[in-house]
């Protein structure tokens, strides 16, 4: 049979450059969670998805009544879950105050990372029951969080600090809208939520791998300039940044290229081994990337995980 995997946020960028690679191989069929219905649909039909390749559910990850009633209608459909690739993201850097979702969370680490630790663990159940030769839940990671790199070293740096903000409900009410408690700013939220990503891969790996036979992932599919990642940058930055990342950098990878990445990483033999950060050299070969320091701390791992289970409800 078919493989069944859900994208989240697979309305633009790498998300639906993902998922047209694996719809176009004919052996999956793609589940688009998106927030926007009609923008999924003509997204679908723009990169040219067959209609019978793929199913477009809602999902607000900024709502987590969402997330569950999402892995709901997923449950009615009654189709297998093969793989979870946990894509979507939004990002901040030019705003000056916080903003929240339904919960209540800053909007960027809410969304980024607590949106989807509630839906990967829900989900963690379905995938566990799938009689697929190959699972595998993915979180996309990136660089900027990564402190051992250049791109990481960019201020703001990630730093969840001892996550006393994260512990407070993150609400900019009685505690900081920021992780570490810090004063609010909008690229170093971004990057906390990627670390928050990265370091909930691994206490994936850790907890249920052996048990489960699941691969946890994570990647950096390269700089994919073009996206609507950058849509909330300043028009002078949108202008420069793709060619900087060309010639400069040469960092920079097409959508098309970081859709087959990810594709890869959702399906290929080789790329089976869990606990992994997968990165690709400028031949486009993939290689196990090393995390930063606190990007691979299985103490801030586990803290994280646990505080995360208080604010989704689910300890
Ligand atoms: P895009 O902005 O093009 O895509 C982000 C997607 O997330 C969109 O489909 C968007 O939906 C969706 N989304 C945002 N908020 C929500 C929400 N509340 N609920 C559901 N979906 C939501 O960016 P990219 O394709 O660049 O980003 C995809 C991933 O790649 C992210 O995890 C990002 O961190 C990562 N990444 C990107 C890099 C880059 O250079 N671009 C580099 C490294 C990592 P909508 O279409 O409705 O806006």
């Amino acid at each position: 049979r078919k493989g069944n995997v859900i994208i989240t946020g697979a309305s633009s960028g790498l998300g639906l450059a993902t998922a047209k690679a694996l719809a176009d191989t004919g052996k999956w069929h793609v589940i688009m969670a998106c927030r926007n219905f009609l923008k999924a649909e003509k997204a679908a039909k723009s990169v040219g998805i067959t209609k019978e390749n793929y199913t477009v559910m809602h999902l607000d990850l900024s709502s987590l009544d969402s997330v569950r009633q999402f892995v709901d209608t997923f449950r009615r459909s009654g189709r297998p879950l093969d793989a979870l690739v946990c894509n979507a993201a939004v990002y901040l850097p030019t705003a000056k105050e916080p903003t929240y979702t339904a919960e209540g969370f800053e909007l960027s680490v809410g969304t980024n990372h607590l949106g989807h630790f509630l839906l990967s663990r829900l989900l963690l159940d379905d995938l566990k029951k799938s009689d697929y030769e190959q699972k595998r839940l993915i979180i996309v990671g990136s660089i900027t969080g990564n402190t051992n790199t250049l791109a990481g070293n960019v201020p703001p740096k990630a730093n969840l600090g001892d996550l006393r903000g994260l512990a407070g409900g993150l609400n900019g009410l009685n505690s900081s809208a920021m992780i570490d408690g810090g004063e609010f700013d909008g690229a170093k939220a971004y990057k906390d939520s990627k670390v928050c990503n990265m370091l909930t891969m691994q206490e994936f790996h850790r907890r249920f791998h052996d048990e489960s036979g699941i691969t946890f992932s994570s990647l950096y599919p390269g700089c994919i300039a073009t996206t609507g990642l950058f849509r909330e940058h300043i028009p002078l930055f949108r202008i420069l940044f793709p060619p900087f990342q060309k010639y400069i950098t040469k960092g920079y990878v097409s959508e098309e290229e970081a859709g087959k990445r990810l594709a890869q990483v959702v399906s290929d033999l080789s790329l089976a081994k869990s606990g992994v950060y997968w990165s690709w050299n400028n031949k486009s070969a993939s290689f196990e990337n090393q995390l930063s320091q606190e990007a691979s701390d299985a103490e801030k791992a586990r803290k994280l995980w646990e505080v995360s289970e208080k604010l989704v409800g689910l300890a």
